[in-house]
């Protein structure tokens, strides 16, 4: 029980890692707030999750919207009196080519994805200091480092992150720890609402080309997260950790 009766804050905690990062603090003891926009997801999510502890609660909430971030902030100090984990989960991307693009939709990812991050740190950031072993983690991603095409907003707002991270923990030291993970490949297929959730399927290609054999699950990131939050990290702020299988370090030539 490394997190009993600390209060983590998991934003897009209802599905996908967010789901797994929520699952993982709850069996460590922690009581977790989570906070996603999907209402239908959150219910399912809360039903789940209270199989695992009772400690649990599902706040609506949308993360680019400044009176939805001040008032789960609110909610959260209300009801629990402080928070000692911030997780910055919450995510969207927009695969559409930037000759198509509408600017509403650079607009829409940057605000959940980047501006999102930096509210919850901007409301919660006080009770985060005054926990006394405050830490706080971003979800960027390894395609803040490397690309596909027509991932523009996404890739800029997970660069971004990385920026805002080692920016946070400069400005927050020495209370609060602020890292990055960057996933690479998460298979999030079976964490999603009953509504959304397909069965995985992997092509040999697939797996190869990650040094480790596989893809990721959420609890590789998960387990990231507990560490990182923990005071076995406490040497380690401002940092990315990229969790991917080793995918970015291999170099892929066509046959
Ligand atoms: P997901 O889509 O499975 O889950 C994201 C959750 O965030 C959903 O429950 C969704 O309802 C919620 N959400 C979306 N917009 C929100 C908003 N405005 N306010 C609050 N909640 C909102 O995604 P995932 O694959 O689990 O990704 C989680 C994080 O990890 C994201 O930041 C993503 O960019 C990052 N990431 C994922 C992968 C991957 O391979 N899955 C790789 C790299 C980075």
């Amino acid at each position: 029980m490394r997190f009993a009766n600390d209060v983590v804050i998991v934003t897009g905690g209802a599905q996908g890692i967010g789901l797994a990062i929520s699952t993982a603090f709850l069996g460590e003891g922690a009581r977790v707030v989570v906070a996603d926009i999907d209402e239908a997801a959150g219910q399912e999510a809360l039903a789940y999750l209270k199989t695992i502890s009772p400690q649990v609660t599902y706040v609506h909430t949308d993360v680019a919207k400044e009176e939805e971030v001040r008032s789960l902030v609110d909610f959260t100090l209300k009801n629990f009196d402080r928070i000692d984990v911030l997780i910055n989960n919450a995510g969207i991307g927009d695969n559409r080519s930037l000759f198509d693009r509408p600017m509403e939709a650079w607009d829409r990812v940057m605000a959940v994805n980047l501006r999102g991050s930096y509210m919850m740190v901007k409301y919660a950031g006080q009770a985060l200091i005054e926990s006394g072993h405050g830490a706080i983690i971003s979800l960027a991603s390894t395609r803040a480092l490397m690309s596909e095409a027509d991932t523009e907003p996404y890739s800029a707002s997970k660069g971004g992150i990385l920026a805002l991270t080692h920016s946070l923990a400069v400005s927050l030291g020495p209370a609060v720890r602020v890292n990055a993970i960057s996933p690479g490949w998460i298979e999030v297929g079976d964490y999603q609402k009953a509504a959304k959730k397909v069965s995985p399927q992997h092509r040999p290609e697939d797996l190869s080309q990650h040094p480790v054999g596989r893809v990721g699950t959420p609890e590789d990131i998960a387990n990231a997260c507990l560490f990182l939050a923990s005071k076995e990290a406490g040497f380690i702020t401002g940092q990315n950790v990229v969790i991917d299988g080793g995918m970015t370090i291999k170099m892929i030539y066509e046959p």
